[in-house]
């Protein structure tokens, strides 16, 4: 780590003891160059991640805006709420890996659309149509196309029908 007084790139770890009950590590350092002391704590970053939305602007992560999301996409559809406390619990997961202090909304949506499209197609065109805004009409058909021939754990059961009237584009403008 830099030295906080001469810039210089490396200081030597003088000290290094646990602090906090174990949930922090604590540092003396010192600079080699102008004989600086310093200390640094590290610890585990738990928190969230801001979302950044579409319009640049940072927000909260927020479970029941997604679980609300995933709920809309969901809705009528044979998916357990275990199924989506996992799917959401996934999607945390990723979140927290990141180890990013902000995520796009965008990369959140993807994460959404992956664990959807493993648990029911409908939901997953439900939740892509309003997430991913299709190119054209051809692109939102291929994908259809596409997912019609690999059915879903759900419609392997059920074989409920994809898509009746989800064929109609639903266009929603923006979404944060
Ligand atoms: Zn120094």
């Amino acid at each position: 780590m830099q030295c906080p007084f001469c810039k210089t790139p490396d200081t030597r770890v003088v000290d290094s003891r646990l602090a906090e009950d174990g949930t922090q590590v604590r540092r003396r350092r010192e600079c080699e160059k102008c004989g600086g002391r310093f200390t640094t704590f590290e610890r585990a970053q738990l928190t969230m991640p801001n979302i950044v939305k579409r319009s640049g602007d940072p927000e909260p992560f927020r479970e029941d805006k997604l679980r609300e999301g995933i709920g809309h996409a969901i809705y009528k559809r044979p998916v357990s709420p275990e199924m989506v406390d996992h799917a959401i619990d996934s999607v945390m997961r990723k979140l927290r890996g990141t180890g990013e202090r902000e995520v796009p909304s965008r990369q959140v949506g993807e994460w959404v659309m992956e664990e959807l499209r493993d648990l029911d197609h409908v939901a997953y065109v439900r939740f892509a149509s309003i997430y991913r805004a299709f190119e054209d009409v051809n692109a939102f058909r291929e994908e259809i196309e596409r997912l019609q021939a690999q059915p879903s754990a759900a419609e392997r059961k059920s074989q409920l029908p994809l898509l009746e009237a989800e064929t109609t584009t639903r266009r929603r403008g923006k979404n944060g």
